[in-house]
């Protein structure tokens, strides 16, 4: 259980790891450790692409994600792991134009 990998359907388009709704990092931190709603939490690995879909050229696919959660309170969470098999991350940005890690959030946060 401990290297559960998970499906990360993804909104962030400027994100270097997006590629076609998907993250394609091998590994994501969220954080939020004192979170108690969904846009208290962040994708920490966002790393802007400067408007380059996947321009980290990753070939993961989706449902490979393995998902280090800080987000303790979240009810999926269980020992920093995450233990949905897919969740969704988005942003607050009206134009999905993220300068940062801060605009991004786990929308399936549940408390
Ligand atoms: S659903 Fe909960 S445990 Fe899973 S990544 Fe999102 S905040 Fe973390």
């Amino acid at each position: 259980m401990n290297n559960q990998k998970n499906d990360v359907n993804c909104g962030v388009t400027d994100c270097a790891y997006y590629s076609d709704a998907k993250c394609t990092a091998s590994r994501i931190e969220i954080g939020g450790k004192d979170a108690t709603s969904a846009d208290a939490t962040c994708c920490e690995t966002f790393r802007n692409s400067g408007n380059m879909v996947n321009s980290c050229g990753c070939s993961a696919k989706g449902g490979q994600t393995e998902i280090k959660c800080h987000a303790e309170e979240c009810k999926h969470n269980s020992e920093l792991k995450c233990m949905l098999d897919g969740i969704d991350v988005s942003c607050s940005c009206a134009s999905c134009d993220c300068g940062s890690s801060d605009q991004t959030f786990c929308a399936s946060f549940k408390l």
